[in-house]
């Protein structure tokens, strides 16, 4: 289980990396809006514990943002502000739970254990995006009502987008959960199945899923 902690207190911070480590999650420890935009820019995560103030920014705008942008992880809100009304606003916003500090860290672990229960237990097995149609227990993908013939690599790949639709998936990203390694795969290889899946689903000019970021990698839109 990986977990992004956004918190700029130091202390607090390093607390909460060293004591979700220890319980065997894997915890990265940013501490600045920036971070933590580039953090999920480069690698998914399954859970987010989001301070609110931040020295660049306010945790509330970040949330907002990463809502807007289709990104649908866990995010327990950690904040000082425990007002009924920044709650509200935060859980308005998509926080999906609200913890005020002080806190214990068991009761840290308690929330997070839930969330990621609830979030196993919704696990949609059919994802629809602008008339495409993934169907994670059959397998099969349908487009406009038709069905398409996709190869495993093919299908794998269109469910990460499906799954991320709207964020902006790094090369590195997509090639580690395809081809489930971490040395550098031949990223022309990567561009030729993205080739193939964009001859089986886009009609271009009208119908188009993925969108080429520059030096970065790809978006479906
Ligand atoms: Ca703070």
């Amino acid at each position: 289980m990986k977990i992004l902690i956004v918190e700029d207190e130091r202390r607090l911070g390093q607390f909460l990396k060293q004591g979700l480590t220890e319980r065997s999650y894997t915890a990265t420890w940013v501490s600045t809006c920036r971070e933590a935009r580039d953090a999920l820019c480069e690698t998914g995560y399954d859970a987010i514990v989001l301070d609110l103030s931040l020295p660049d920014g306010d945790g509330l705008d970040l949330l907002r943002e990463w809502r807007k942008s289709g990104f649908n992880e866990p995010v327990v809100i950690l904040s000082a502000r425990d007002a009924v009304e920044d709650r509200i606003k935060g859980l308005d916003l998509g926080a999906d739970d609200y913890l005020p500090k002080p806190f214990s860290f068991e009761e840290l672990l308690a929330h997070l254990r839930a969330l990621l229960r609830r979030q196993s237990a919704m696990k949609q097995t059919l994802m629809e995006h602008r008339g495409l149609r993934l169907d994670l227990l059959s397998h099969t993908v349908h487009l406009d009502g038709q069905p398409v013939d996709l190869t495993s690599r093919e299908y794998a790949l269109l469910e990460i987008f499906m799954q991320n639709v709207g964020r902006v998936l790094t090369r590195t990203m997509i090639s580690e959960k395809i081809w489930d390694s971490h040395y550098d795969v031949d990223t022309n290889l990567l561009d030729v199945y993205m080739s193939r899946l964009r001859g089986k689903l886009e009609a271009p000019p009208e119908k188009v899923y993925f969108k080429t970021v520059r030096g970065i990698g790809y978006q479906m839109v």
